[in-house]
């Protein structure tokens, strides 16, 4: 008896060693932490804490972690990798989820990426965004997407530059299928990151004179959301600060 014991508790211990360190992640604790987060840095900015929307990025983590940040009240998560991103759409198909795609557009997945997801962040040529367009379902809302810019026009960066964005926004108008919501960007990792947040602001107000309404700015991520709070995000993109690190 004692030696079944013993050895229950030994084979307990060894799978809890083998566990996959990921569930032990609280999400519930962090979610709950990057919420006091944002309440802070918008009282702090005198922004209403409600029109920020937390999007969860869940690349690279499986359907049971976003299920269970949905249980918790998160309706927006984001993905980066179409393949990886419709698999996890279809299984959690029958939940309320707003599905934004983040990540790189490959011409050749832009059939499935206008198919699945609600929105897309990361237009950069008007190529991309007449495919989107043309391949929308027609029992769907039209897809709404951001403008990424790549503000300091880094090569390897995706995105267009602050002067063709204008250009490419009237483009995007023309397009029955497609909304035009906002700008996105993702910054450098360091320098002074204040002055990328307050640029995409000038930048919106800039469209909003010119006669282009928008009402999106995608910025801010795990390791800087305060700083794009305080500049006007209205779309935080927040993974490791929920999920915990990726492999
Ligand atoms: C991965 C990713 C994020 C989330 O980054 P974290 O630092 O984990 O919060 C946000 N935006 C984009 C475009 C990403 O690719």
């Amino acid at each position: 008896m004692a030696l079944s014991l013993m050895l229950m508790k030994y084979i307990q211990v060894y799978l809890f060693k083998k566990t996959d360190k990921s569930i032990l992640i609280d999400i519930k604790k962090n979610i709950l932490q990057v919420r006091s987060r944002i309440k802070e840095a918008s009282l702090k900015s005198a922004r209403n804490k409600n029109k920020i929307t937390l999007l969860a990025v869940s690349k690279k983590k499986t359907v049971e972690e976003i299920e269970k940040a949905y249980n918790l009240g998160i309706e927006n998560f984001g993905e980066n990798y179409c393949q990886e991103a419709v698999m996890k759409i279809n299984n959690l198909r029958n939940k309320n989820i707003k599905w934004h795609f983040i990540g790189k557009i490959q011409s050749n997945k832009t059939k499935d990426i206008s198919k699945y997801f609600d929105w897309v962040h990361t237009i950069d040529r008007i190529k991309v965004a007449n495919r989107l367009d043309s391949f929308r379902p027609k029992n769907k809302k039209p897809l709404n997407v951001c403008i990424q810019i790549n503000q300091s026009l880094e090569s390897h960066k995706a995105g267009v530059s602050e002067s063709d964005a204008l250009e490419l926004a009237n483009q995007l108008l023309d397009l029955p299928n497609i909304r035009l919501r906002g700008l996105m960007i993702i910054p450098p990792k360091a320098g002074n990151l204040k002055i990328h947040f307050s640029e995409l602001k000038s930048l919106q107000d800039k469209f909003n004179k010119n006669g282009i309404p928008i009402d999106t700015l995608s910025m801010g991520m795990s390791s800087d959301f305060e700083q794009a709070i305080e500049e006007g995000s209205t779309i935080v993109r927040i993974g490791t600060s929920i999920f915990g690190e990726r492999k």
